[in-house]
């Protein structure tokens, strides 16, 4: 894989809370275009290692680099770095006294410096590729969980980031409306948006991620094809936790 189409690298990363340290040394890669799925059960530092990448956590040790950046440096601005990053997480993800449309677009007006109009132009286009257009004046609050979450995603592209960091953003949602969110997140995928997700939804990681990343107490135990780690596992712990999964 050339360099330059690497466009996350993590090398040795450990993170530690108080006494328990819940990043083991963890080396990982992520090419321009790839969808990557973290999996692994809860506890395992799916969670932390997306928050490390997005700068929202402090690694102990190591280094990760955004096309070839070092972004672990405690010198880089960390805003600057989140501006290139998009991330949608499990809870939460809209601001409740925003309109739908002013969510979209706030990020790419105050950080991106977009202009209002070509905010909102793109707003309304990106909501409207979601069926949500007639929503861009409402609440939040109007919307059911998935459609909140469809709206955290589209936001989450909306100046094209460089990496797009999704942290479970189905588990929070009745069974009925997780389908339309992977939907989107599908379609993202096949436009070539390089993703890197934490899932539960073990199909869906199956069909959809490139590479399948398992963690086990803060270590990568085993990693491959899709197709590979789901259908011939090559550890035991990667097979017992499958077993629970499917
Ligand atoms: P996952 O997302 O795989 O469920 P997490 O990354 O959320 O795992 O958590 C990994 C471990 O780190 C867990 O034991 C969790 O309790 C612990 N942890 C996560 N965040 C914090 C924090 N801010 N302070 C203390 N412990 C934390
Ligand atoms: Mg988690």
């Amino acid at each position: 894989m050339a360099s330059t189409e690497t466009v996350l690298h993590l090398t040795g990363i450990r993170k530690s809370f108080g006494d328990s340290e819940v990043l083991r040394g963890i080396d990982l890669e992520v090419a321009a275009h790839e969808v990557v799925a973290l999996i692994g059960a809860s506890g395992s530092g799916k969670s932390t290692l997306l928050r490390t990448v997005n700068l929202l956590e402090r690694i102990d040790d190591g280094v990760i680099r955004l096309r070839g950046e070092d972004i672990s440096d405690p010198r880089v601005n960390a805003d600057r770095v989140r501006a290139r990053i998009g991330a949608v997480f499990q809870h939460y993800n809209l601001f409740p006294h925003l309109s739908v449309l002013d969510n979209v677009t706030l990020a790419a007006r105050l950080v991106h410096r977009m202009p209002r109009a070509d905010a909102e132009q793109r707003g309304r286009d990106l909501l409207a590729s979601i069926g949500l257009a007639d929503f861009a004046g409402a609440y939040p609050d109007r919307l059911s969980g998935g459609q909140q979450q469809r709206v955290a995603i589209v936001r989450a592209i909306m100046t094209g980031p460089e990496l797009l960091l999704l942290d479970e953003v189905t588990s929070a949602l009745d069974p009925e409306l997780v389908g339309e969110v992977l939907a989107l997140v599908r379609s993202l995928a096949d436009g070539g948006t390089t993703i890197l997700m934490a899932t539960h939804e073990m199909a869906f990681a199956r069909d959809v991620a490139d590479r399948v990343v398992f963690l086990d107490g803060g270590r990568i135990a085993e990693q491959g094809p899709a197709h590979e780690v789901f259908t011939t596992p090559r550890e035991a712990r990667t097979r017992e936790f499958l077993a629970r999964m499917l």
